[in-house]
This record gives C-alpha cells, structure tokens and sequence, in this order.
C-alpha cells in the first residue's frame, strides 16, 4: 500500500483504502475470517521530513467462539496513527506491514458467542448451547 510523496499536499492528503484479505496474509490465522474488505481512512500530512498519518480502519471479521468455536461474526473499528521518516530521494512510502500489524494487534483474545456460553463437551463433542449430553449422567454413573 503506497502512498506516494509527491500526492501529499501542502494541506495534506485524505486518504481512503481498501485491504483484501490476501494482503493481510489472513490466512495464516486459523478461525478468523475477514468477511469484506477491510476500509481504511484517515489523513497524511508531511511535517518537515516526516509524514505523519492518522487513520481509522474498519474490517468485518468472523472469529471462531473460544468455547463452542461457532462463528461469532464482528465489526472492529479502530484508530491510529502512524509516522514515517523521509528523505529526498524517497518516492513513496509503503504503510501496509504497520497497517497489518494495527489490524492483528485489534484483535480480541477471547471472542464468546454469548457470555454465558456453554461450550462443548469434552466427552462427546456436542455443543452444549444446542443440545444436552448424557456424558455427565454416564460418569456419574460409571462411579457410582
Ligand atoms: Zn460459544
Ligand atoms: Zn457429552
């Protein structure tokens, strides 16, 4: 993602993007899913030799619920700035490793379907939100 130096005005320059997924590397990331491209938008302006950017980005994302691992769709905005040192002989810079690390760094540790989320069971593997499982009964009674 380049921006080139020479579009940055001296009133700045606004700034409205989009990142596929394939540029995210998403791919790498089990249980997530980037459900449309992710919008960027925001402003840059050059302060001597340095470009300064404050964006926001938006991205639609499906994430696996830590418990039951059912899809747990979300919208993460998020702010952010960024600066560049530059140099006459820079024709542009290009923003898309720090934008992919703002993107990684937005998301959650824990996505839950629902809070009170009940999970799957170890035993048998039935989601516990859906259905009921015998396999508590059955410990108890191998126990017993
Ligand atoms: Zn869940
Ligand atoms: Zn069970």
């Amino acid at each position: 993602m380049r921006i080139y130096i020479k579009d940055i005005g001296p009133d700045g320059l606004e700034l409205k993007k989009s990142i596929l997924e394939k540029d995210l590397g998403l791919e790498k990331l089990p249980g997530i899913v980037l459900n449309a491209p992710i919008e960027i938008q925001g402003f840059v302006q050059k302060k001597g030799d340095t470009v300064v950017l404050d964006l926001t980005f938006k991205g639609f994302f499906s994430f696996e619920c830590s418990r039951c691992l059912d899809e747990v769709e979300r919208i993460i905005e998020k702010d952010f700035s960024l600066e560049y040192q530059i140099n006459r002989s820079m024709l542009f810079i290009d923003i898309i490793e720090d934008v992919r690390q703002e993107v990684f760094l937005s998301f959650p540790e824990k996505v839950l379907c629902q809070d009170s989320c009940r999970g799957i069971c170890p035993q048998c593997g039935i989601n516990l939100n859906i259905e009921k499982c015998q396999c508590h009964k059955n410990s108890f009674q191998v126990q017993e």
